[in-house]
């Protein structure tokens, strides 16, 4: 194949995947796969000669839609979704053909500055005061990872990255009993140890206890440890759990730690003004993430971080050997010194384009959508006498189970992902195995959220 093949099947690929999206309310969610039968289709060797794009592109159709589990599926209502809109996908194959690196100003200057302007674009949507910049990651868990190792480097001094951690002192992080594991991978890989991640309980409403917080550092204090850092949780992917950000900035304050914020599925219902106030604080915090890829209709990958000062991090991710030096300029941002790799995809691209194709409106209808369906769905659940809301909607998201126990409920969730029509998965909630349910597919309707009443209601009978 070479670039006078690739219109022909560029078209093709648009075509399928026009017949694809329309097929997708057909097709189960979650194919039923024997694992290890894909791998059997495929050889045991690469091919030593080229093979026509024919039987390459037939075989793709044959062996890969029906073995994917569909997340743009309207009815995958599992984990969170990861939602695409078509803008997206159209923004996504043109930083393809460009397949640019864009590691540094001067290999990317139209990628970089559009990402400067996208931050922007988003900051103010989401009532962050001016001045607040940011970067693009590949994930939350990158974003949190740079977040993370700025709190290390802080509050030793930037002494770490020279001279190890061995004979620094030790330090500690916290964050509630409700937040990702993916702080935990964090404190892990930062050298900190997932043993120095305090858990601060948490209130009734699931949120960071303030006393609670204050408590453990003051002991950590006497205890010889250096408290470094805070992550609160917005929107916690277990059951939807949201720190009161606002009641623990005092004690976070007086004792100078840097802050970051999780709100990687939640973020996106910030563009709404109405939602806001659920992360009130957040805009006097170092450090926030929240992912377009989630909820907000851009494909993966696309991990947002929000800085109100990105000298911190510059300052421990940021490496300029002479090769990487941009000669003749100021004014410009070199934004693999923000992340983690060197090299970065043409993220902003797809933000671009998704901002203006729908524009804030269209997409904050679309999440006041899913807040709504998923609120009225709950309503709907709580006539079905076998079933209980365990945790009530946080935007998108409820659980619930069977009255008669974890073994019921259990039972309950792998009939209805056997069926097919709708999928779901499960958590522990205060030790009880709960059924999550959230909404958030680009082309989800009400009708598609119904389903899931209609589909519980028929394995209940
Ligand atoms: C999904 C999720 C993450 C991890 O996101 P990645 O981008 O996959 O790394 C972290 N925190 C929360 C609250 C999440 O929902």
């Amino acid at each position: 194949m070479n670039h006078d093949d690739l219109p022909k099947w560029s078209a093709r690929a648009a075509a399928w995947a026009q017949d694809y999206h329309a097929s997708l309310r057909d097709r189960p969610v979650r194919p039923a796969v024997i694992p290890g039968s894909i791998r059997e289709a495929l050889p045991e060797t690469a091919p030593d000669q080229p093979e026509p794009m024919e039987r390459i592109f037939d075989d793709f159709e044959a062996i890969v839609p029906g073995a994917m589990t569909h997340w743009q599926h309207p009815r995958f209502f599992a984990y969170f979704p990861s939602n695409a809109s078509p803008a997206s996908m159209l923004a996504e194959q043109l930083a393809n053909a460009i397949s640019a690196q864009c590691m540094l100003w001067q290999t990317s200057p139209a990628a970089t500055e559009i990402e400067e302007r996208m931050i922007q674009w988003l900051r103010a949507a989401m009532g962050l005061p001016a001045g607040v910049t940011g970067t693009i990651h590949d994930s939350a868990t990158t974003a949190t990872l740079s977040a993370v190792l700025t709190m290390r480097e802080r509050a030793l001094g930037w002494a770490g990255l020279a001279e190890g951690l061995s004979g620094q002192p030790r330090l500690r992080i916290y964050a509630s009993d409700q937040t990702h594991s993916s702080i935990d991978k964090a404190v892990r890989l930062a050298g900190i140890g997932q043993d120095n991640l305090v858990k601060v309980k948490t209130r009734d409403d699931l949120s960071m206890d303030p006393d609670a917080l204050a408590t453990a550092i003051a002991a950590d204090r006497a205890a010889g440890y250096v408290p470094a850092g805070v992550v609160f949780c917005i929107g916690g992917t277990s059951v939807g759990a949201i720190d009161r950000i606002e009641d623990c900035l005092p004690v976070v304050e007086a004792e100078d730690l840097y802050t970051h914020v999780d709100a990687a599925w939640a973020g996106s219902a910030m563009i709404c003004p109405e939602f806001q106030p659920l992360w009130a604080g957040a805009e006097r915090c170092d450090s926030i993430v929240f992912n377009p890829h989630k909820w907000l209709g851009v494909q993966f990958d696309c991990s947002v971080q929000f800085l109100r000062d990105p000298a911190p991090q510059i300052r421990t991710l940021g490496l300029r050997p002479d090769y990487l030096e941009t000669l003749e300029s100021s004014d410009i941002n070199d934004f693999n010194e923000w992340t983690v790799p060197l090299g970065r995809r043409f993220r902003a691209l797809k933000l671009w384009f998704v901002l203006r194709a729908y524009g804030l409106e269209g997409l904050r209808a679309r999440l006041r959508n899913h807040v709504a369906w998923v609120g009225e769905l709950a309503d709907r659940l709580r006539d079905i006498p076998e079933l209980e809301i365990v945790t009530e909607p946080r935007l998108a998201l409820f659980s619930f189970a069977h009255r008669a126990g974890d073994a019921a409920t259990e039972a309950l969730i792998q009939k209805v992902n056997a069926d097919g029509r709708v999928y779901l998965t499960q958590t522990r909630h205060k030790g009880r195995f709960v059924i999550r349910m959230t909404a958030g597919s680009f082309d989800c309707t009400r009708d598609d959220v119904m389903m899931v009443n209609t589909v519980l209601r028929e394995m209940l009978a």
